[in-house]
């Protein structure tokens, strides 16, 4: 089974329409996400207006603001001080990579942990590593929908996790256990990956390394799902040899089309999420 991420990601944006009229309906006023792009880096550019693009059609209010890569901080901080007491404002994010001179950590707690649709606020990575409820990072949280697209139980499913950042391995992880899974979690010092992944039943791939994952690393019947995106001579390309662990697994996600999709309608979906807990405080 090849995991459709592209209709999964066109069926959450289609409910999220339909959830932000009822909420325009009830409260006379719309969701707002505003995102913040400092400097010219290409693929930045890209997501930021897939992601405006992405909001309007969900019909959230949506905001993009721009400053040159010489930006001072003091001016960046100004700004999201100033959106965290607009109450039009239900989510804010702010596009990494910054430019060096800025510093991410300080931004990223400048962010009011209720308007943080990314959710690497230490507040809400706090709350997720608890068991609490927090904002969820999206690509992870789009793993996880995927996932339970193909199995609904996951009890005392071993999965194996590719890569530890803060941005896709560590709060995959935090996900898989909430699931009641056994989790591994693997990453660029560990001995003998194929190994570690033979033991899984699923494997999430978050590395950044064309093709590693290979058809004889995959137990048969696994499912795989493959967050990575590697530009090449011949395409973009995932963490996992398509071809090879498609013909093992039990369900793979293909690149593109499979978990990429899902990162911005998720977006959308904590910005509805964080709209609902601000209305309702
Ligand atoms: P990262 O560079 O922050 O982390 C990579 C991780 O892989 C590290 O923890 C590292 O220890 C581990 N690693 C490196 N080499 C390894 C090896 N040989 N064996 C095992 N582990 C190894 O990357 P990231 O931000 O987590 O992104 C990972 C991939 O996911 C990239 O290809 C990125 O483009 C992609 N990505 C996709 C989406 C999406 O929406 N689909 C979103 C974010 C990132």
């Amino acid at each position: 089974m090849i995991i459709d991420g592209k209709k999964a990601a066109a069926d959450l944006r289609s409910d999220l329409k339909q959830k932000v009229i009822k909420l325009k309906a009830k409260y006379n006023a719309v969701p707002g996400l505003t995102v913040i792009l400092v400097g010219e880096d290409a693929p930045s550019k890209i997501y930021v207006k897939n992601k405006e693009k992405s909001a309007i059609e969900v019909g959230l209010n949506s905001e993009v603001i721009r400053y040159p890569a010489d930006i001072e901080q003091k001016v960046l901080l100004d700004k999201i001080k100033e959106l965290n007491s607009n109450n039009k404002v239900s989510g804010i994010l702010v596009q990494l990579p910054l430019p060096k001179h800025i510093d991410k950590k300080k931004v990223i707690e400048t962010i009011d942990h209720g308007k943080d649709v990314d959710g690497f606020h230490p507040i809400n990575v706090g709350n997720l590593s608890s068991g609490y409820e927090s904002s969820i990072p999206c690509t992870p949280l789009g793993c996880s929908l995927l996932l339970k697209k193909v199995e609904k139980n996951l009890n005392g499913k071993h999965a194996v996790v590719i890569g530890r950042s803060n941005l896709n391995g560590k709060p995959m992880t935090q996900l898989l256990l909430k699931e009641n899974c056994t989790v591994t979690i693997t990453h660029s010092k560990t001995k003998d990956l194929k190994t570690e992944c033979l033991r899984a039943d699923i494997i999430i791939a978050a590395v950044g390394i064309p093709k590693l994952v290979k058809g004889d690393w995959v137990k048969k019947g696994a499912i795989v799902i493959d967050v990575g995106i590697n530009k090449t001579n011949t395409g973009l390309v995932g963490d996992v040899d398509f071809d090879e662990v498609s013909k093992v697994a039990r369900a793979v996600t293909p690149v593109p089309g499979g978990v990429g999709p899902m990162t911005i309608a998720c977006l959308l979906n904590n910005t509805v999420e964080c709209f609902k807990k601000a209305q309702s405080n």
